[in-house]
């Protein structure tokens, strides 16, 4: 396994095709047998109504805004028929941080989609576990715990942006901290759930922060092997262009240099954090792929 010093040397490489091979001679180190898997699976938000107010967010609405909604059962029931008709295994399912929906609502909607559809739930983030936590007045471990028991079955790593406080305090700040963002992921793969992780990245976030993201997702996974995949996702045009500037580094202002980007993320994720990181685990089959991207080649 590399070290950070030899991550930030390959973040700052031009050498993108070396440090692609790099990264999938990882992955054939972990996965000889040469299979690539993908699932099927749907973006559903419940609700874009959010108290949170991140500076990069154009999907939320302040509450009682005429554009704000709160999906019914049966709309959200009705989208993943469409999913499971389509070949669909799974369901995404995210949304704002409701100041309003108790556990109670989300229990309900979970337990009512097991009941009718064989359908793989990887639902709510980090802060919309917090934000539950908090409404219902009740700890992170029982919110997790009750949503489990509900029919809940993975946890999406969203909402992880740039584990560092810095970097939260200037685009989220309302928003989950660093230290909880860990907390929901240890505590669920406590609770023996699996999670995954993300990383939202071009936020003028210096390398060292990015590398400090890779750290924490590096020691989580050392501890517990309970992530399954690493999804790291370019923020907008206009903070890439911001993020770019720090990094003093032409602007991705194309196509093909936001995935160049992009890709150089990827791959030194993939060598700095290799998905069996954990002595002798492996990950298992990942419920939320994310294409290439994804860190559990699994
Ligand atoms: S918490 Fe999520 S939905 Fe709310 S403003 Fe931030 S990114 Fe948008």
């Amino acid at each position: 396994m590399i070290s950070s010093t030899e991550a930030l040397d390959l973040f700052r490489s031009d050498d993108l095709i070396g440090i692609g091979m790099a990264a999938d001679s990882l992955r054939k180190k972990f996965h000889p047998e040469g299979i690539v898997s993908y699932i099927i699976d749907r973006n559903i938000n419940y609700t874009n109504f959010c108290t949170e107010y991140c500076s990069f967010c154009a999907f939320y609405r302040p509450m009682g805004h005429p554009e704000g909604y709160v999906h019914d059962k049966e709309t959200i029931f009705a989208k993943i028929q469409e999913t499971i008709d389509l070949g669909g295994t799974g369901v995404l399912m995210q949304g704002g941080l409701h100041p309003d929906l108790k556990i109670e609502w989300y229990e309900d909607l979970l337990s009512s989609i097991k009941q009718r559809f064989t359908i793989h739930l990887h639902c709510f983030s980090a802060p919309e576990i917090t934000n539950i936590a908090d409404v219902s007045g009740l700890t992170v471990r029982d919110t997790i715990a009750r949503l489990r028991d509900a029919g809940l079955d993975s946890i999406p790593g969203g909402g992880a942006e740039i584990l560092d406080d810095g970097v939260r305090y200037r685009i989220s700040r309302l928003k989950c901290s660093t230290a909880e963002w860990i907390d929901v992921h240890r505590t669920a793969h406590a609770l023996g759930m699996r999670t995954t992780a993300t990383m939202m990245f071009g936020c003028g976030e210096t390398l060292e922060q990015r590398m400090h993201h890779l750290e924490i997702v590096r020691e989580i996974q050392e501890d517990t092997g309970g992530f399954t995949a690493l999804s790291p996702g370019p923020s907008s045009a206009k903070i890439l262009r911001s993020a770019a500037s720090c990094m003093k580094r032409p602007p991705p202002s194309n196509t093909s240099r936001t995935w160049r980007f992009r890709a150089s993320i990827s791959t030194t994720s993939r060598t700095y954090s290799p998905p069996g990181s954990r002595r002798g685990s492996r990950p298992a089959n990942s419920a939320c792929a994310s294409a290439a991207t994804t860190w559990a080649a699994s």
